[in-house]
């Protein structure tokens, strides 16, 4: 479904992300991978060549806050390969700090890697979307941006505004032919969630009409689909791959 396609996901060395890199490398995409950390992004790589010694997939790991940091890397991809044709904006951290414990420097953290980092690639990659005539954006966003969450404030704060930055940039970007969407997961099996207390998965469970949690690479086919030709009229969508939790 992505044959020649090159890809960027954000937050590609575990959980959702590497999820998302696995399913577009069987796609037949050309994949690159962000991470935080030189190492991570090695060993992500090192799992996916184990797994296929024929994936086509590299890896960096930008300040993803810094507009620099990011273009060097983007022009650096695109002198490699002539184009990117998808970028999935998926880095990301949660919290759940009550309010008054909240310290601004931790909600500026949450607020930078889920929603500057949003924009700042979105923004670093539309010359190049524009020079191909054509582009996919896909923002990860969450369940939480449509009901709020009981704690950790900033992490809905930053979804909601990944929210309002897809369906924007949808209405500016259209007319380069440049998709913009977001995939709003629900309570998925990664290391994200098996940080988090028992006492906030429990409720949420018995949310779930699917009555379980979702897996990696079913939210991951969700990306597949949005980055494909196959929904070449879609933009603008905040897509729920949640079990209809708290529907
Ligand atoms: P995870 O913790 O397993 O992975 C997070 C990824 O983000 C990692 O690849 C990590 O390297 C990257 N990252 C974190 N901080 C970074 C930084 N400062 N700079 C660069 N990269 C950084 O989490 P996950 O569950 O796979 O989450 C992926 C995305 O899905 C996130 O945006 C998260 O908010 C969203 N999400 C997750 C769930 C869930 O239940 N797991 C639900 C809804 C939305």
């Amino acid at each position: 479904m992505l044959e020649n396609k090159v890809a960027i996901v954000t937050g590609g060395t575990r959980g959702i992300g590497l999820a998302i890199v696995r399913k577009f490398l069987d796609n037949n995409a050309k994949v690159v991978l962000f991470g935080s950390r030189e190492e991570s992004v090695n060993r992500a790589i090192e799992i996916l060549r184990n797994e296929n010694d024929k994936y086509n997939v590299i890896g960096y790991y930008p300040n993803l806050c810094d507009e620099k940091d990011v273009d060097d890397i983007f022009k650096e991809i695109v002198n490699k390969y002539g184009h990117i044709d998808i970028l999935v904006n998926n880095a990301g951290v949660t919290a759940t700090t009550p309010i008054e414990d909240y310290k601004i420097e931790d909600f500026d953290k949450t607020m930078d890697i889920n929603t500057k980092a949003t924009f700042v690639c979105s923004k670093e990659i539309v010359k190049y979307m524009k020079d191909s005539g054509k582009g996919v954006i896909i923002n990860t966003s969450s369940m939480v941006s449509l009901y709020g969450q009981p704690c950790g404030v900033a992490y809905p704060v930053s979804k909601y505004a990944v929210n309002g930055m897809t369906k924007s940039l949808a209405r500016e970007l259209g007319k380069y032919n440049i998709r913009v969407n977001a995939i709003a997961p629900g309570v998925t099996n990664t290391d994200m969630v098996a940080n988090l207390d028992e006492k906030y998965i429990e409720p949420l469970l018995k949310t779930i009409p699917l009555g379980r949690i979702g897996e990696p690479e079913e939210v991951a086919n969700a990306y597949v689909f949005l980055a494909s030709d196959l929904a070449s009229y879609i933009t603008g969508a905040i897509l729920q791959v949640d079990g209809a939790a708290m529907n």
